[in-house]
C-alpha cells in the first residue's frame, strides 16, 4: 500500500516504518522535525536497504498534505505526529490544542478532499484518566488530566464523529501504553529533548553519565514496592501492533479501537534493576515527592487487541532495557552529530 505516515521522523514513527518498508509498503514521511532529525529516518533506510520518500512538513498545512496525497496516490495514513510532553501541554495549551487538534482536523480536511478514508492515529493510555481498577479494557470510561490528554480525547472524539457521518472511513484509535526500548540494530531509539520526562531514558541518561541519579517519583503508592506500576512496551511490539491494524482495517470500514500493551505492569524500582542488570551498571536514586497528576498504576488488559488483530507483545524486560541501552551506549547522544 501507499502510506502517507505523520510525524515519522520521531520515535514511535521511524520505528514502524522499519516494519512498514519490511512489509513491502511504499512511505511518504511527513514530519516538521519540531521534536525529530531527518538522521532517523536515514537510519530506517540503512537498516531496510529500502528508500522511502521524506517531505519536511506541518500537518497543518492543509494544501501541502492533500497535495502530496494526491500526487503519492495516497491509501492510508498513519498519523503520529503531534506534541507529547505531559507538563509543558499545560505550560502552552494553546500550542497543543493548535498542533494536535487544529493539525489532525487539516489532515483529515486534505485526506476528505484526495478522498483517502483510512486512518490508523495514535492514541494513549491517558484518555482513561485515573481507571478504578486494572486491568484497563477498551470500554473503560475515558477522561483527561491535562491539556496533552484532552487533545488525545478530542480527536478520538472526532475521528468518531466522522465515522458515524460517514460510514465508508476506517478509523484505527491505538491507545498506547508505555513505548520503551529501541530498534535491535541499536541504530535507531528514543532521542528526548533536553533531560526526559519518561522513565526509562532517563534511567538510561543515568547510566551513560549524562544524569546524576533517577528521582523516584513517590514510594508511598498502593503497590507492590510503593512505586507507580505501568505497562512498557517495547517500540517493535507496537510497531507490530501497526502492522496488524492496518492489514486488519484496510477495507474494513469503522471504528476500531484496541489497547497496545503487555498486560503486565511493573513499578519504578523494577525498572531501574532491570536496566541495571541490561546495562551492569548502578543506577543511583533517591526518593522525591510524588509527580503531581501522576497514577498509583496502569496497564492494560490487551486481549481485544489479541482475538481481533492476531497481536501480542512478545519481547519482555530484558529485550526492552538490552535494546534501550545498545543505543544509548552506541549513540550516547542520540542523533545529535
Ligand atoms: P515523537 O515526538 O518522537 O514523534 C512525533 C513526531 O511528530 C516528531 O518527529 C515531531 O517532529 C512530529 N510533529 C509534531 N508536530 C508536528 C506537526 N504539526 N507537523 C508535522 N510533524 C509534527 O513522539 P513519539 O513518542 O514517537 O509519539 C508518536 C505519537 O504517539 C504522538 O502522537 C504521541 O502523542 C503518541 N503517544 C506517545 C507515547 C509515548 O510515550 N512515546 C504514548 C502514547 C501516545
Ligand atoms: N518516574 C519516576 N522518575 C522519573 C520519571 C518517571 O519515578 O524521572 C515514574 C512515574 O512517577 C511513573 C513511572 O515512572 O510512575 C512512568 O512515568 P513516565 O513519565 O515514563 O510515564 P507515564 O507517567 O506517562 O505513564
Amino acid at each position: 500500500m501507499k502510506i502517507l505516515v505523520t510525524g515519522g521522523a520521531g520515535y514511535i514513527g521511524s520505528h514502524t516504518c522499519i516494519l512498514l518498508l519490511e512489509a513491502g509498503h511504499t512511505l511518504v514521511v511527513i514530519d516538521n522535525l519540531s521534536n525529530s532529525k531527518a538522521l532517523s529516518l536515514s537510519r530506517v533506510q540503512e537498516i531496510t536497504g529500502q528508500s522511502l520518500v521524506f517531505v519536511q512538513a506541518d500537518i497543518r498545512d492543509e494544501t501541502a498534505m492533500f497535495e502530496l496525497m494526491k500526487s503519492h496516490a495516497i491509501e492510508a495514513v498513519i498519523h503520529f505526529a503531534g506534541l507529547k510532553a505531559v507538563g509543558e501541554s499545560s505550560q502552552i495549551p494553546v500550542n497543543y490544542y493548535d498542533n494536535n487538534v487544529g493539525g489532525t482536523l487539516a489532515l483529515l480536511k486534505a485526506m476528505q478532499k484526495a478522498e483517502v478514508y483510512n486512518m490508523i492515529f495514535s492514541s494513549s493510555a491517558t484518555v482513561y484518566g485515573d481507571p478504578q481498577t486494572v486491568p484497563i479494557t477498551e470500554d473503560f470510561p475515558l477522561t483527561a488530566t491535562n491539556p496533552y490528554g484532552w487533545s488525545k480525547l478530542m480527536v478520538e472524539q472526532i475521528l468518531s464523529d466522522l465515522q458515524a457521518s460517514d460510514p465508508q472511513w476506517s478509523v484505527t484509535l491505538l491507545r498506547y501504553f508505555n513505548p520503551v526500548g529501541a530498534h535491535p540494530s541499536g541504530l535507531i531509539g528514543e532521542d528526548p529533548n533536553g533531560i526526559p520526562n519518561n522513565l526509562l531514558p532517563y534511567i538510561a541518561q543515568v547510566a551513560i553519565g549524562r544524569l546524576e541519579k533517577l528521582s523516584v517519583f513517590g514510594d508511598d503508592y498502593p503497590t507492590p514496592d510503593g512505586t507507580g506500576v505501568r505497562d512498557y512496551i517495547h517500540v517493535m511490539d507496537l510497531a507490530k501492533g501497526h502492522l496488524a491494524a492496518l492489514e486488519r482495517n484496510t477495507n474494513r470500514a469503522g471504528r476500531h479501537v484496541y489497547n497496545l500493551g503487555t498486560g503486565q505492569g511493573y513499578s519504578v524500582l523494577e525498572m531501574r534493576e532491570a536496566f541495571a542488570k541490561a546495562c551492569q551498571r548502578e543506577i543511583p536514586y533517591v526518593v522525591s515527592e510524588r509527580r503531581p497528576g501522576d497514577i498509583a498504576e496502569c496497564w492494560a488488559d490487551p486481549a481485544w487487541a489479541q482475538q481481533d488483530l492476531d497481536w501480542s507483545a512478545e519481547l519482555g524486560l530484558e529485550e526492552m532495557t538490552t535494546d534501550a541501552w545498545r543505543w544509548q551506549s552506541r549513540f550516547p547522544n542520540g542523533f545529535e552529530e
